[in-house]
């Protein structure tokens, strides 16, 4: 049966079935046994060596590397034409999901893996996806990827870094600067973005470490991941083959941000890896310690921590596998017009921009949330540097700044959705003003007999009304000058988040209703986490209303935002004690 795929953003103002969506629980066995293999790796081959890569030992990281590549790792996103296992976007999503547990190594690994090899694989000529992918694919050569410079961060087309054409036509001379280098220390290849003379955007080359010229700087002393090697990189007078340009001149700004939407969206699941484990980690010490005579696991305040990190998570993942199927088959009709798959992925995964920028800002403050509450549930050992909710909580702050901060993104996910629907991809602003227009006859519409997942189903319903009311209200008043006002964007891209999360989990677990005998505990995740997200979407529509709306008019939009984020009370106490409780029955994360 043919599913019903929505564009990037379209959520906003359309639907699917449940049968429509992906859900973790669909992996088949293969995926399983590829997503066993990484965590058989990071038990042998990681853990053993964590407090010897945290001294920042470039070698030995530099050697566990090679060693995934080895085992076949690193080519899960690459074609077999370019020496790699040609695997699906979930499988990809779903490894770097499963890494994302090994701390240090998962950056430096998703570094190599993602943005330090698929932008050849993406953007390259034949010869250049010849010379390098196959090799980058098997660990033979380490990639790194050099966007980041002292006075361009955020503004990634502000760099200096320069390339000039050689008399002789052969080579780009590269002079410049590159800093937080992921890799930096012991990478053979790097993409590394420059401007040619005095041109306005960027362009992207390949680069070799070994090019004469070519400087590594010391290792930053960083607050965590600091088994991973981050350095400056500075250019004095490189010589670079004209054939190493990647893309077009001037092509690289554009290289640059779908590789960033790239980096974004495997973000959104390598976070899941490191939350699950430091979930699990937060179970097991609670039904260890004993105070008062009983275990902590036993106290009220302690499964109110548990449930609320297994929900936050629950749900991210919920997303996560949701979007990565529709980008899988994205990449198969994409594939049907241009022949490669490259080009196809990268062009899939760009059109996903709102979501990716979702997942990225969601799950790193999911992960944050669930590092901190590791921390508190394991009391003062959990300030220990003995412990590794220690390490994830220090390991976990990266996610929030880079592959673009949680600021930059939120303003992208509003943005791109406008533009995409002022493109036409889906109808945003009519269906918003005649929303707006009837304003005095939103109610919130609680239907008689509805059944649990239709009651839940209008409650997302009416926080995409609540969105959309925000959206007109706020084009109103500010009308082009609305990308000036970013505390109102952000009040809107916090409900689009909780909508899209809300709605995920929604449809995941009504899918699970004909999976599983038994889905009261999941449908008490449901229950909470939708009386949390009401909450949130009301206390942004307030702000955003309140920041754009004259006296009269924000009584009337407040009224209406009041009423569409009202959901019906339940008993969070004892829906959280029996999501707790399986997970301390469990003794891990087991959902
Ligand atoms: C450990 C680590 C590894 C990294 N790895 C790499 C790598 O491999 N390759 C690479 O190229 N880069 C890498 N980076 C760089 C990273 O992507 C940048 O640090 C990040 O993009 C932010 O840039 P910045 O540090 O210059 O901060 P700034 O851009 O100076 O931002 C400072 C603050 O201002 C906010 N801000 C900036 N502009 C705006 C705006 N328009 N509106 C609202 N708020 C704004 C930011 O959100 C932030 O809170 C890495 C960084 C770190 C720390």
């Amino acid at each position: 049966m043919e599913r019903k795929i929505l564009k990037s953003g379209e959520f906003l103002v359309s639907n699917v079935e449940p049968k429509d969506v992906f859900i973790p629980e669909d992996f088949n066995e293969e995926q399983r046994m590829i997503a066993q293999s990484c965590r058989d790796f990071l038990e042998a081959e990681v853990y053993p060596r964590m407090a010897d890569l945290e001294k920042c030992d470039r070698v030995l990281m530099k050697q566990i590397l090679k060693k995934s590549g080895e085992l076949g790792l690193m080519g899960i996103s690459v074609p077999e034409e370019f020496g790699g296992f040609g695997q699906s976007f979930v499988t990809q999503m779903l490894v770097a999901e499963t890494t994302g547990a090994g701390f240090s190594f998962s950056v430096a690994f998703m570094a190599h893996c993602g943005i330090g090899t698929l932008p050849i694989l993406y953007y390259g000529s034949r010869e250049q996806r010849e010379r390098y992918v196959p090799r980058l694919a098997t660990g033979e050569l380490l990639g790194a990827y050099c966007l980041t410079e002292p006075g361009a961060g955020s503004d990634a087309n502000s760099g200096k870094t320069n390339a000039k054409l050689s008399e002789d036509g052969n080579h780009y001379i590269l002079n410049g600067q590159k800093m937080w280098i992921t890799n930096a220390g012991f990478a053979d290849t790097q993409v590394v973005f420059a401007k040619i003379d005095n041109d306005r955007v960027l362009s992207a080359f390949i680069v070799e470490s070994s090019m004469p010229g070519v400087v590594i700087g010391p290792d930053e002393h960083k607050m965590g991941i600091k088994g991973s090697s981050t350095a400056q990189i500075y250019y004095n007078d490189v010589k670079v083959p004209v054939e190493n340009l990647l893309g077009k001149r001037g092509e690289g700004f554009r290289i640059a941000l779908s590789i960033l939407h790239m980096g974004r969206i495997k973000l959104g699941a390598n976070v899941l890896g490191a939350a699950k484990k430091a979930v699990t980690d937060s179970v097991r010490y609670a039904n260890e310690r004993k105070q008062f005579g009983m275990l902590i696991s036993a106290f009220g305040a302690i499964k109110h921590k548990l449930a609320s990190q297994v929900v936050k998570l629950f749900a991210t993942e919920s997303a996560v596998y949701r979007v990565s199927k529709d980008i899988d088959d994205l990449i198969v009709n994409l594939k049907k017009d241009c022949g490669d798959t490259g080009r196809a992925t990268i062009e899939a995964i760009s059109h996903y921009a709102v979501e990716a920028a979702i997942l990225k800002v969601f799950g790193s403050e999911m992960l944050d949330f669930i590092a901190d509450e590791a921390v508190q549930i394991h009391g003062g050992m959990g300030y220990s540097a003995e412990m590794d909710v220690e390490r994830c909580y220090r390991d976990s702050r990266i996610n929030r700044i880079f592959e673009g901060t949680n600021e930059i993104n939120r303003l992208l996910v509003v943005d791109t959705a406008m533009k995409r629907a002022m493109k036409g991809d889906f109808d945003l602003f009519g269906k918003a003003e005649a929303l707006y227009n009837d304003v005095d006859n939103i109610t919130g519409g609680k239907v008689r007999g509805e059944s649990y997942f239709a009651e839940k189903a209008r409650y997302v319903d009416n926080f995409k009304q609540t969105i959309l009311l925000c959206i007109h209200g706020a084009v109103k008043t500010f009308g082009k000058g609305l990308m000036n006002e970013q505390e109102v964007l952000n009040n809107i891209a916090d409900m689009m988040m909780e909508t899209y999360v809300s709605e995920s989990l929604l449809l995941r677990i009504a899918r699970l209703e004909s999976m599983k005998e038994d889905i009261s505990v999941y449908r008490d995740m449901l229950d909470v986490y939708i009386y949390d997200s009401a909450e949130t979407v009301r206390k942004s529509a307030f702000d955003a209303i309140y920041s754009f709306a004259d006296e009269d008019k924000a009584a009337l939009l407040i009224k209406a935002a009041d009423d569409l984020t009202r959901v019906k009370g339940i008993n969070v106490k004892f829906a959280r004690r029996r999501i707790a409780d399986k997970l301390i029955e469990d003794n891990s994360y087991k959902f």
